[in-house]
């Protein structure tokens, strides 16, 4: 797998080992989306994680723990996206309780797979329970790789917006690192090592105006450990803008053969987005999680878990409602071509990125309604 300008990985064949089976064009998705979209559910919950500690860390409502956890008492595995050591996003398992931290909260970045589809095989081979959870795409890949079902694997993906490029990552949190911490006169020079943690959705203030915030340990000159953070509003934050906007998602992002249901997913997870307009009593704005059956295989599970968690059960229209991604591809912003182009001549493509958002997002409406009420009432006045 070889890395693009865009940041992006891609597979190179090897000529000199390859047997032209075949194989690889007839497993790829992107050139055999044949399946179907669905919107025909088992059913479809709200769910909050009654333990308010771990629905705290959790980007929506804390499901995946939930589930995770149980298949962790049966002994089995789970598998999901962590950081690495150098804050890059990548696939792992655990089979620990206290492993699953790690897999809490979204990374928006796309993760590096790895072996981790071998190594679930193994596992499921040696007969213990797995779960899987990763985006739309992920699920559908290790699906093709494995080729058979298997009664003891359970796939969870998530309503997916898309992944952005590591690359882009990669440039942004060295920036953003270096700036913050040359901020802080007061410390020793700044580096990466410093860094203690990343959120992209913080709830500390509220789940809907979540918060992308980073966490830094460092040592004064006095020779004393100090922490702070950055913290900013998603629509103040340039990498959460460049994500939102569709500018930095992998090309295929934009018409995502494995969304809608097509990924063969067990469960699909993802925010309930709108909770105050359909169950407001039921809203508390510290995460509110939406969960799909896609099947029942897993429905005992739930089962299981019911004490540990407060549910409604929805009417299946409330997911194509609010929550546009799970049917629709992001659309493809017309900057994004400059943007790249900006980003290989070295040019500050980030101040570009700014101003996309303001172009495409949420942002641009809101300023245009409190304009109106600063010009409002500067006429009433
Ligand atoms: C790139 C991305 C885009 C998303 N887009 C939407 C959206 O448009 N609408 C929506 O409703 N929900 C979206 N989600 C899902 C949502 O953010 C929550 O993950 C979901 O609601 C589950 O919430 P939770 O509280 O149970 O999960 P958490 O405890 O926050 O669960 C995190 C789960 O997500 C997995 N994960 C985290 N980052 C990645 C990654 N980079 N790649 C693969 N798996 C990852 C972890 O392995 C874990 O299984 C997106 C998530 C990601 C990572």
């Amino acid at each position: 797998m070889y890395e693009d300008d865009e940041g992006f990985l891609y597979p190179v064949v090897d000529k000199e080992k390859c047997i032209d089976c075949g194989l690889c064009e007839i497993v790829c998705p992107c050139q055999n989306d044949s399946k179907k979209k669905r919107t025909n559910f088992l059913d479809i919950y709200a769910i909050k994680n009654k333990n308010e500690k771990i629905r705290m860390q959790s980007s929506s409502g804390g499901v995946f723990t939930l589930l995770a956890e149980e298949v962790i008492k049966k002994g089995g595995v789970v598998f999901g996206a962590c950081f690495s050591d150098d804050w890059e996003v990548k696939h792992h398992y655990t089979e620990s309780i206290e492993g699953l931290a790690a897999f809490r909260g979204s990374k928006y970045v796309q993760s590096y797979i790895g072996t981790s589809y071998q190594k679930v095989e193994s596992f499921l081979k040696q007969g213990r329970i797995v779960m899987f959870t990763g985006t739309p795409c992920q699920v559908a890949a290790l699906k093709r790789y494995l080729r058979r079902e298997y009664d003891n694997l359970l796939t969870v993906d998530f309503i997916c917006h898309g992944v952005p490029s590591p690359k882009i990552w990669r440039i942004y949190l060295n920036k953003a690192v270096t700036d913050y911490c040359d901020t802080q006169s007061s410390l020793t020079s700044s580096c990466k090592k410093c860094l203690q943690s990343v959120e992209f959705r913080s709830k500390i203030k509220s789940w809907k105006n979540y918060r992308y915030r980073m966490v830094f340990s460092k040592i004064t000159k006095n020779g004393k450990e100090i922490m702070f953070a950055y913290s900013s509003l998603f629509s103040e934050n340039v990498y959460m803008r460049m994500f939102l906007s569709g500018l930095i998602l992998r090309p295929s992002c934009y018409e995502c053969p494995s969304k809608a249901g097509k990924s063969g997913s067990d469960i699909t997870i993802g925010d309930f987005w709108g909770v105050e307009n359909v169950v407001p009593q039921f809203d508390d704005d510290k995460g509110i999680s939406l969960l799909l059956m896609n099947n029942s295989r897993f429905m005992p599970l739930l089962s299981e878990v019911h004490s540990r968690f407060e549910s409604l059960k929805l009417p299946v229209d409330i997911i194509c409602k609010y929550n546009k991604s799970f049917l629709f591809s992001a659309k493809e912003p017309l900057e994004r071509n400059r943007f790249f182009l900006l980003l290989y001549k070295g040019d500050d493509f980030f101040s570009f990125g700014q101003l996309v958002w303001k172009k495409n997002g949420k942002v641009n409406l809101i300023s245009k309604v409190n304009r109106f009420c600063i010009w409002l009432k500067k006429l009433v006045s």
